[in-house]
């Protein structure tokens, strides 16, 4: 990676990603794009709509990428509200990407989730290469995403590369309607307000990362070796399991007056009970190295520590 194009690049993901490979590669050497403009410009930015491939096409080509790296999607909620509008963005931006990336050679990453899982797949452990019949309309659009790009990567050698993320946890940009959010609500709620009440049932497990953790299985995939790379599209990767109840215990050890309830969303609710317990990651380990550095207590302390840096102290 050496000149990095990257899609919905304000997000959760994007917006840390961004930092992280301008440290690594250098400021000028990343493109970030979005939809909307930026609260505070630092380092080259172009609005891009994904779903204009032409404008793309040009931008990516201007800016000599060599690397492309595809955030621009509808969360798992969100998408769960506007199926349509789901499948075109989710689709209509990765084909656009991947077509874009074809004619360009460059090398693509894109994330899959634990979201591209079903009620059928088998809940514990979930095997790398399993059932995969996921009955929402994102991880309708994941599944049919890691196909694509496996399709790129046999029909045309294009050297595509994805993980499964699972919900991804952070103190530095809010989450965008996915099904997880409410690991990162909760840490927010405890600071500010002692209390939190969980829209995810008591016995919930998911699987879940630190976000520092996210952006270096990235930079680890994307610097892997290709000729090693048994399954490319999409690897399981998880750092930790837990449920609602396991979260709240492990903040009440340094705020013990912390409470939490339930109101449990129906829609958010069902989805997570569609999704695994916990993934299998000894693929993405034996292939290219994977490893996590942070479970649920050392994040914790971390979260903690960081918001309250940025709520209490400003
Ligand atoms: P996000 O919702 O925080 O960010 C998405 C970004 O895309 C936003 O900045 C938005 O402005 C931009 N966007 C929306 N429509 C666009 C369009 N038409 N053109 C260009 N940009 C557009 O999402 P995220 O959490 O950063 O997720 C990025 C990717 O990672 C997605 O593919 C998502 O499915 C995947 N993922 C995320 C998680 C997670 O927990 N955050 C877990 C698994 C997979």
């Amino acid at each position: 990676m050496k000149r990095i194009f990257v899609t919905g690049a304000l997000g959760q993901i994007g917006s840390e990603l961004v930092d992280k490979l301008r440290n690594l590669y250098g400021e000028d050497n990343v493109l970030s794009t979005d939809i909307r403009e930026p609260n505070d410009m630092s380092g080259p930015f172009e609005i891009l709509d994904v779903s204009d491939g032409k404008k793309m096409y040009e931008l990516a080509k201007q800016f000599n990428a060599d690397t492309f790296i595809h955030l621009a999607a509808l969360l798992s909620a969100t998408a769960e509200k506007n199926p349509l509008f789901a499948w075109n963005l989710n689709m209509g931006g990765l084909m656009n990407a991947l077509e874009v990336s074809r004619e360009l050679n460059l090398q693509f990453f894109t994330p899959s989730s634990i979201g591209a899982f079903g009620p059928t797949t088998p809940k514990d452990n979930t095997p790398q290469d399993t059932l995969q019949r996921p009955t929402t309309m994102y991880g309708v659009n994941k599944v049919a995403g890691e196909l694509l790009c496996d399709y790129y990567n046999v029909r045309y050698g294009l050297d595509t590369r994805s993980v499964r993320f699972p919900g991804l946890i952070s103190y530095v940009t809010p989450p965008g309607g996915g099904t997880t959010d409410y690991a990162v609500d909760i840490y927010y709620k405890a600071i500010e307000n002692g209390q939190y009440t969980s829209y995810i049932a008591e016995g919930t497990y998911m699987d879940m990362m630190y976000m520092p953790d996210a952006l270096q299985a990235v930079v680890d995939l994307m610097e892997a070796d290709g000729s090693k790379l048994k399954h490319r599209n999409a690897f399981n990767i998880s750092a930790m399991s837990f449920e609602p109840a396991q979260i709240a215990r492990e903040i009440k050890k340094h705020i013990p007056t912390f409470e939490m309830s339930y109101d449990v969303d129906p829609v958010r609710q069902k989805i997570a009970d569609s999704w695994p317990n916990s993934i299998d990651s000894s693929a993405a380990i034996e292939e290219w190295g994977f490893k996590a550095e942070y479970d649920l207590e050392k994040m914790t302390v971390d979260m903690l520590e960081k918001l309250n840096q940025k709520l209490i102290k400003g």
